[in-house]
C-alpha cells in the first residue's frame, strides 16, 4: 500500500513550493517571503536536501510538504494527501488515482463513524441526565464510562492521523460503535401547561 512517504518521495517540495512562494537561492537552501504572514524581508527557508521548509519570523513553524499543504489550503492530512495526488496526476499521469481513491474511501468511512458515535453520544448524554434524575446511580457511572470512552473514539475520528491507524481496524471500530448505541429510551412527552394546572389541583386536593 502507498503510504505518505512514498508520496512525498515522489514529490520535488522547490517545484510544489515554486506554485505558491517566489524562491530565491541563499546558499544550499531557498528563502522566500513567507506565505503564512505578512513581512517585507524573508523569513521562509527552504532546505531542498531535507526537503523541508521553515518560517523563522512571525510563524516559527515549518514541516515538510503535507504540512505546508494543510497550512496553505487550510486542510487535515487527508485532503493535502489528496491534493498531492491530484497534483501528480496533473504532472505525471493517473498513476496517482488509487492513492487518492483510497483517501477518498477513508476519509469519507472516518467521517461517517463519527456521525454514528456523535449520535451515540448524544444518546447516553440523555440516557445519563434522565439516570442521574432518577439519581440511579449506577446507571449514570455506566454511561459516564461509556461517554469518555466513546468521546476518545469520536476525537480520533477527527484526527487525520489517527484516521490512518485506525482505518486497519475498521471493522473493530464499527462494532465498537454498533454495540454502544444504547437501547432507546421512550419518548417523554413535554410537560403542558394543562398537565401542570392539573397537578398543582391534584396537589391543592380539588381532584
Ligand atoms: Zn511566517
Amino acid at each position: 500500500m502507498a503510504t505518505a512517504q512514498d508520496i512525498k518521495d515522489k514529490i520535488d517540495l522547490l517545484d510544489f513550493l515554486r506554485g505558491y512562494v517566489e524562491l530565491r537561492p541563499a546558499g544550499k537552501n531557498f528563502k522566500a517571503l513567507c506565505p503564512f504572514h505578512k513581512e517585507k524581508t524573508p523569513s521562509f527557508m527552504v532546505s531542498p536536501d531535507r526537503q523541508s521548509w521553515h518560517c523563522f519570523g512571525a510563524c516559527n513553524e515549518g514541516g515538510d510538504v503535507i504540512r505546508f499543504i494543510e497550512r496553505i489550503e487550510g486542510v487535515g492530512f487527508l485532503e493535502a494527501l489528496s491534493i498531492l495526488g491530484m497534483r501528480q496526476d496533473q504532472i505525471q499521469g493517473p498513476r496517482n488515482d488509487a492513492i487518492r481513491r483510497k483517501a477518498e474511501t477513508v476519509s469519507a468511512w472516518a467521517n461517517e463513524q463519527f456521525d454514528q458515535a456523535q449520535k451515540i453520544l448524544r444518546e447516553i448524554g440523555q440516557r445519563a441526565r434522565i439516570a442521574g434524575k432518577l439519581r440511579w446511580r449506577e446507571e449514570v457511572e455506566r454511561c459516564v464510562g461509556e461517554w469518555k470512552i466513546l468521546s476518545v473514539l469520536s476525537d480520533d475520528l477527527q484526527d487525520p492521523m489517527q484516521v490512518m491507524s485506525l482505518w486497519p481496524e475498521c471493522e473493530s471500530v464499527e462494532a465498537i460503535l454498533a454495540n454502544a448505541m444504547p437501547e432507546p429510551l421512550p419518548d417523554f412527552p413535554p410537560i403542558t401547561p394543562e398537565y401542570r394546572s392539573y397537578l398543582q389541583a391534584v396537589a391543592r386536593g380539588d381532584v
